[in-house]
């Protein structure tokens, strides 16, 4: 039975998808899937892909969290401190 890390590595293969969706496909809380991202990111530089990161970005400014290294959600908007923050989305892609 593939594990779970692998599961989410399939995911991510084939489409885009946020934490949110992950937790929901798997079933798992979101932030189980904020630890997995994080070393399935660290894990894939070995296979020659990447972790591509669309990132959080503020609904009510733009402001786009580009230099996040962290991946679980923003609070707030550093710029307008708005809380309404677009989810990052995720995929593997070669590198
Ligand atoms: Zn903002």
């Amino acid at each position: 039975m593939p594990t779970l890390r692998q599961l989410i590595i399939d995911l991510l293969h084939d489409e885009m998808v946020n934490a949110i969706d992950i937790s929901q496909i798997l079933s798992i809380r979101e932030k189980e899937v904020y630890d997995h991202l994080a070393h399935i990111s660290r894990s894939l530089n070995a296979k020659g892909e990447k972790l591509l990161i669309d990132p959080y970005c503020c609904l009510n400014c733009g402001f786009v969290f580009k230099d996040r290294h962290r991946f679980n959600r923003p609070g707030r908007c550093p710029q307008c401190k708005g809380g309404h923050i677009r989810m990052a989305t995720y995929t593997i892609v070669n590198k």
